[in-house]
């Protein structure tokens, strides 16, 4: 950048504010979605190993945009993050599936439970704990049906803090499950720290699983090491029948994957969830 003198720095600030001018178009944008009704929930079924069947869904956000379409998360959580508008939407997110929890129960349905993502900036939020609790008691459903999928990267950062928080709300009865685990950082230490339920192995472990002993190995030394701990192991990512019996063969306990459903709109969840088959 410094060789590129006068002009070339000239043409980087120019680029530079074409980004953050179309970051702050999207965030205006993003704005409007979460007012206007544009953002939707879209459910991907968990299922559990031994009995086959669906045990919970997680709910994954989307920008249905007018004229574009739907909008992958990919896209607009990042720019979320970074504006703090991810506190608002997350909080519309937990509050849309605990809403969802409680039409099941409505219906006479009381256990499937519903897993939400939750950003590193909502966690560190002064009023995590009460905004989760708040949402929750005002559903009136049973806390043990909503699983928070929080990161490690997530609570690197005042890690005490985040901890303690995590405590908190484990003490209410609110489930907590460690996603993406593999990718990254991966601090073993973390899983003896935070108040775990579940862990889900990172679906790029599961990619190559048929081809590469080696993946073979690491996953099922963290699925026996999950167990020892007293943890449910989920294995994300499964995409086809090998992956599934392999994963069944070194004892998951749950999955979660293309192979048995791709995210879905509530309507169709539902229409797979009654009668409670999955294929
Ligand atoms: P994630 O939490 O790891 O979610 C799993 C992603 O993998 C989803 O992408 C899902 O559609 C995709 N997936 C599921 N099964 C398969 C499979 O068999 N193969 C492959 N290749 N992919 C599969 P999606 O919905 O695009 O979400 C991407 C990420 O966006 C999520 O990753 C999560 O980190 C974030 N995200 C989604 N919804 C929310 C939300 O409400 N709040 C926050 N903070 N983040 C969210
Ligand atoms: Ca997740
Ligand atoms: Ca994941
Ligand atoms: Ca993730």
């Amino acid at each position: 950048v410094k060789e590129r003198g006068k002009n070339g720095y000239k043409f980087y600030t120019e680029e530079m504010n074409r980004n953050s001018l179309q970051e702050k178009l999207l965030e205006a944008n993003l704005h409007k979605a979460l007012e206007t009704g544009q953002l939707e929930l879209y459910y991907q079924p968990k299922i559990e190993c031994k009995e086959n069947k669906i045990y919970g869904v997680e709910a994954l956000v989307r920008w249905r945009k007018p004229e574009e379409g739907l909008i992958a998360p990919g896209v607009f959580i990042p720019v979320a993050e970074k504006t703090g508008l991810i506190i608002p939407i997350g909080n519309w997110v937990l509050k849309t599936a605990c809403q969802q929890v409680q039409k099941w129960k409505s219906v006479g349905v009381t256990d499937l439970c519903i897993s939400v993502n939750v950003s590193a900036i909502q966690i560190q939020s002064d009023d995590f704990v009460r905004t989760v609790s708040a949402i929750i008691k005002e559903a009136k459903i049973e806390p043990q049906l909503i699983e928070l999928e929080i990161t490690e990267s997530s609570i690197m950062e005042n890690s005490i803090e985040n901890i303690m928080k995590l405590n908190e709300l484990k003490d209410i009865g609110v489930r907590i499950s460690l996603d993406d685990f593999g990718k990254g950082y991966s601090s073993l230490n973390y899983l003896k720290m935070l108040p775990i339920d579940t862990l889900k192995v990172d679906k790029s472990f599961i990619q190559n699983i048929e081809y590469d002993p080696r993946e073979k190995v690491i996953t099922e030394a963290i699925i026996q090491m999950s167990k020892a701990l007293g943890l449910t192991v989920l294995a994300e990512g499964i995409e086809n029948e090998t992956q599934f019996h392999l994963l069944k063969e070194l004892n998951c306990d749950a999955m979660q994957g293309f192979y048995f459903s791709r995210p879905l709109p509530i309507e169709e969840i539902d229409l797979k969830l009654f009668p409670r088959e999955c294929y």
